[in-house]
């Protein structure tokens, strides 16, 4: 027998992947490389289903978070593929990431120097980035501390080898934040400027998002590292309509890649006078005809969204009624005359003329697009469609 199909599952487009690297790289141009960042899941797409499309329309270069992800990539593009680690590592994945050319974010001195004994025991060179500290408080090197760290860089130059100077901005999605970033930026051009005044600059400068790509052209250098926009997603709503009035057009120029879909697992009429579901959340003024969907919190379907969602059915937008539970939602389908169990039920995309954006699912549930979609459990199974 076949496994059982679960109650739900996510479809990534193929299509759309290939329309949004293809806009991506007109934006950056061909001077500057195209990282693509895979980590939380790939925004939720399924790291496998992500990269296998990715690398399909050419992209060659990844960034995850931790090392963990990055040998999910490795096995996805059996090998083939460039995978920067941009945050977490333990001691004990250096062995591996070294001896497979993995290259990674340096933000800690202690670290380099057991990078430097892993790769001595391994017999080939590291290849890391330094991060620069410039204002966003998070993980990178103090300006000060640069050059004794070149030093021991250039003392170790068999184990360990400077591939690139980076550095992340604390919000360049949003203007409140533009004096923050305007002066990082400066912070780091002035380290870049040094490297370069004394011969030092690595092969790779970088430290842009989707946001400082679009936004910030001369933060591009000569790498990028975008991950919501390959999703579809600008990454704010003011991002956007900026982006729009600055180009006179209102076309969307991206797509969404993922979509969430379930099934109609029940129905059932219930009479004027009676509760839905768990408490008292929900009161039948009417009688009411409702479908259960065996998606629930459990899922990734948030509660918040208790008598608040929407989903699709026979390409009508239908509303969440009561509490959303672990394992199952409940919507009310009174206008629909013809709704079977079996019928598709779509939590995110289209359906006929009707869209759920996932935009407007996380406006209710206060959620950024980044959250909600990285929330999507893993074990949802993600199927590639054109
Ligand atoms: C997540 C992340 C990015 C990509 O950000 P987007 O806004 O999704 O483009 C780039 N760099 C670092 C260090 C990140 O953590």
């Amino acid at each position: 027998m076949d496994k059982p199909a679960p109650p739900a599952h996510i479809e990534i487009s193929r299509s759309a992947v290939k329309h949004n690297l293809e806009f991506l790289k007109k934006m950056i141009g061909e001077e500057v490389l195209f990282t693509s960042v895979v980590k939380g899941n790939a925004y939720g797409h399924g790291i496998e289903e992500y990269c296998s499309l990715a690398l399909e329309a050419g992209v060659k270069n990844f960034c995850t978070y931790s090392a963990d992800e990055a040998f999910r990539v490795w096995e996805a593009t059996e090998g083939k593929a460039k995978i920067i680690v941009m945050g977490y590592k333990s001691i004990e994945a250096l062995e591996w990431m070294i001896a497979n050319g993995i290259e990674f974010f340096v933000f800690e001195e202690g670290f380099l120097k057991e990078a430097k004994k892993v790769a001595e025991s391994v017999g080939k060179t590291a290849e890391i980035h330094l991060e620069i500290e410039t204002g966003m408080n998070r993980t990178g090197i103090e300006v000060e501390r640069l050059d004794p760290i070149l030093e021991y860089i250039n003392q170790h130059a068999d184990q360990l080898h400077l591939a690139g100077i980076c550095t992340h901005f604390a919000g360049a999605e949003s203007i409140s934040n533009y004096y923050r970033v305007q002066k990082q930026h400066k912070v780091f051009y002035g380290v870049v400027k040094h490297l370069k005044s004394i011969q030092k600059l690595p092969p790779k400068v970088h430290a842009a998002c989707s946001a400082a790509s679009l936004r910030l052209p001369k933060s591009r250098y000569n790498m990028v590292r975008i991950g919501i926009m390959q999703y579809g997603f600008f990454p704010s709503n003011e991002s956007w309509v900026e982006y729009a009035s600055k180009e006179n057009n209102m076309e969307f120029p991206l797509k969404r890649v993922i979509s969430w879909k379930s099934k109609v697992m029940s129905i059932k009429e219930v009479q004027t006078g009676e509760f839905i579901g768990y408490g008292t959340s929900y009161f039948a003024n009417s009688p009411t005809k409702i479908a259960i969907v065996p998606v629930g919190y459990g899922l990734g379907f948030d509660r918040d969204l208790s008598n608040q969602g929407k989903v699709l059915i026979g390409g009508q937008r239908v509303n969440v009624i009561g509490i959303v539970n672990m394992n199952a939602l409940t919507v009310d389908i009174s206008g629909l005359d013809d709704v079977k169990v079996g019928d598709e039920v779509v939590l995110i995309g289209k359906q006929g003329e009707s869209e759920i954006s996932v935009a407007s699912f996380s406006d209710i549930s206060k959620l950024v697009n980044y959250e909600l979609l990285t929330r999507l459990p893993s074990e949802i199974p993600r199927l590639i469609v054109d």
